[in-house]
């Protein structure tokens, strides 16, 4: 997909702006009229951006223009800069218990990238941060998922407790809990059902899965590819499980990504990781100021 710039879509506007020594409101208006079109494109939830822009009007009206850029170099800064901040600046880590066991539930819509995410999570924490990794395959509706999990763990030289499709995913957790005990693993990392939309069968076992296991992260998989129905998925995740951190996944496809924008806001928790590819190694820290650039096209 070939998206206009908001750099060249704010210089059209500018073209019939004269007196371009500070920014005024008619000029302003123009502008934001551009943003707001670029972010609505890039798939931005429309009440996110109706307050996005309400904010960056604000902050902009009455600035005076740097001397050596114009105005519109002047917004595309302004909104730059806000984007970067909503999607946080923050450096953004697992937190690992200091002694004991380190707990962390993947949840997400299927097809998202759950199973996949995991396998990656636990290689980073093995390979860069010398943790004892247990994957615990809970995922006993979707076919083949427990299969996949095992699968990637063998790539990663990972183990992964499974009980089978026929044990329920909170017994699973639990005896893996137990497992992972014995062991004496640093870190245990779940992988939950999806499904292809939310209810409410998955949530009450999400919620019996997260009172068992105390999950330190409760991380939710954000698919960069879905459009605006992200939002009602992602507020719904939080309001009943409370996520603590978000993993984008799917971030070498072409979408330009502002569904993320609108989950950042929703949910107010940290990007954690970002999954841009399909093998096990494609996983990166989450660069804000990357991302910004991405949104804004
Ligand atoms: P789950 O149902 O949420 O557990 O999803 P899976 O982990 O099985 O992933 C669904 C599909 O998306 C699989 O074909 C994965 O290979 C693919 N996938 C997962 N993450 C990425 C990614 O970052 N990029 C790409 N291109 N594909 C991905």
């Amino acid at each position: 997909m070939a998206f206009e710039s908001l750099s060249e879509r704010l210089n059209k506007a500018l073209k019939n702006i004269t007196g371009q020594g500070k920014l005024t409101e008619a000029n302003m208006n123009d502008m934001l009229k551009e943003v707001r079109m670029s972010l609505l494109e890039a798939d931005v939830n429309y009440n996110v951006v109706k307050e996005f822009i309400a904010n960056v009007k604000e902050k902009a009206l009455g600035q005076e223009v740097i001397d050596s850029i114009n105005p519109g170099q002047m917004v595309v800064k302004i909104v730059h800069d806000e984007i970067r901040e909503l999607l946080g600046t923050e450096d953004a880590r697992l937190h690992f218990k200091k002694t004991g066991i380190t707990t962390v539930m993947m949840v997400g819509l299927q097809g998202t990238g759950k199973t996949t995410a995991s396998a990656k999570i636990a290689r980073y924490c093995k390979d860069k941060l010398q943790k004892r990794v247990l994957l615990v395959a809970c995922d006993v509706i979707r076919p083949a998922a427990i299969e996949q999990l095992q699968t990637l763990g063998q790539s990663i030289d990972v183990e992964v407790f499974s009980l089978g499709a026929d044990v329920g995913a909170v017994e699973t957790a639990r005896q893996a809990m137990q497992y992972a005990k014995e062991r004496q693993k640093d870190l245990v990392i779940f992988d939950t059902a999806g499904r292809l939309h939310i209810d409410q069968d998955l949530m009450n076992e999400l919620s019996e899965m997260k009172q068992l296991v105390e999950p330190d992260e409760l991380l939710l998989t954000v698919d960069a590819m879905t459009g605006q129905d992200i939002v009602t998925v992602a507020r719904e995740f939080n309001e009943q499980l409370a996520i603590t951190g978000l993993v984008v996944t799917k971030m070498d496809g072409d979408a330009r990504g502002g569904g993320l924008l609108s989950v950042r806001t929703i949910t107010n928790v940290p990007v954690l990781f970002v999954s841009n590819g399909e093998k096990v190694e494609d996983l990166e820290a989450f660069h804000p100021d990357r991302m910004a650039d991405r949104i804004l096209g």
